[in-house]
């Protein structure tokens, strides 16, 4: 067995992954057959489309992120995502996904005559399809597009955080477990939201913000002391001061990583330069995760390889960093002994295996 078999045979979590952002080109295409809405596609041609999918730069990214969100117009068309979420899932052995999705745009943003009980509706029959065909468990955190928290003048406007707490409080009942802070951080600062971070951990949901990705460690203490975060989505920044180190690694606070989508839009230049490593070995609580897979080419189990092969991690941190994954987890804690039991199970046996095939 070599590492990429063991990566691929290793059971996963993945707990910062966007619904929409997950979309294969296969499914954008066959949704806007659905609609008749191929005009909103540079091709019909399936492989155009993976061309158009390649990463460019970020507005290029927008703007396929933006045609997904509006090419999704149905119950049914959730209960696709979710079910193509789930096949990719099977695909690389991740047992557990937490999917970040943004209910505010498609119900008040976009004009879809959508409501709420209509995503619910068409996102829970996609889960349950999941769990009954792959096995795979699948919770969700409903997030706030932070800059339509804020008029042009830069005044907080609370509509879109109300809406989207109402939604992920009424959506409990279907795997919402978590409150999140998404959209673009620079000028979008934590501290505004408080008041419905409150409300949502008095609910029982968790706190998992974005913070240290765009804006650097202000926006890290402010997620951590406004808004009480759980975890931290990206968090990387938090490199940059030391004693807000001091703090997640006192506090254990999971920062959910994701290396690749970093690259991409530029938060670093190169892998060389990404501090997953050091945070890390100072001792923080960290996860490794893909963010948004087809639009960085990415995947969860490639992620774990630059890991290994560009970090130089051993099996044993590369479990490690697995493990972590699932508990940080904002799934029932029955679920959850479950999937981690298996996981000390399976990942115990690879070890073995592993030792057996080097003797
Ligand atoms: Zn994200």
């Amino acid at each position: 067995m070599n590492i990429t078999e063991f990566i691929h045979n290793l059971p996963k979590a993945e707990i910062h992954v966007h619904l929409e952002g997950a979309t294969e080109p296969e499914t954008v295409l066959e949704l806007a057959q659905r609609h008749k809405m191929l005009d909103r596609l540079p091709s019909t041609q399936l492989e155009d489309i993976r061309q158009w999918f390649v990463f460019r730069d970020f507005p290029h990214f927008l703007e396929i992120y933006l045609t997904i969100q509006d090419l999704i117009r149905t119950p049914e068309d959730f209960a696709l995502l979710t079910y193509k979420c789930a096949e990719k899932m099977a695909a690389q052995n991740i047992r557990y996904r937490e999917v970040t999705f943004t209910p505010y745009t498609h119900t008040n943003y976009l004009d879809k005559g959508l409501g709420i009980k209509d995503i619910l509706g068409g996102l829970e029959a996609g889960r349950v399809q999941a769990r009954e065909e792959f096995g795979v468990e699948i919770r969700w955190v409903f997030d706030i597009p932070r800059n339509l928290g804020f008029d042009k003048a830069g005044n907080y406007k609370p509509e879109c955080a109300e809406r989207t707490l109402e939604y992920a409080i009424e959506g409990k009942e279907q795997g919402v477990v978590g409150f999140g802070l998404g959209g673009f951080e620079v000028g979008a600062p934590p501290e505004p939201f408080a008041h419905s971070f409150s409300e949502a951990r008095a609910a029982s949901l968790l706190s998992v913000p974005h913070a240290g990705e765009t804006e650097g460690p202000a926006s890290v203490r402010g997620a951590i002391e406004a808004l009480d975060a759980d975890r931290i989505g990206h968090g990387v920044r938090a490199i940059e001061d030391s004693e807000l180190l001091l703090l997640l690694k006192e506090r254990q606070i999971p920062l959910e990583i994701n290396p690749t989508s970093n690259i991409c839009l530029h938060v670093y230049r190169s892998l060389a330069e990404h501090p997953f490593p050091h945070l890390d070995r100072m001792g923080l609580f960290v996860t490794v995760n893909t963010d948004d897979p087809p639009l960085f080419n990415a995947t969860l189990n490639g992620e774990y390889e630059l890991l290994a092969n560009v970090f130089g991690y051993q099996v044993h941190d590369l479990v490690r960093i697995a493990r972590n994954a699932f508990v940080a987890a904002g799934v029932e804690d029955e679920v959850k002994q479950r999937l981690l039991s298996e996981f000390d199970k399976q990942s115990t046996e690879l070890l073995e295996q592993l030792e057996k095939s080097d003797q």
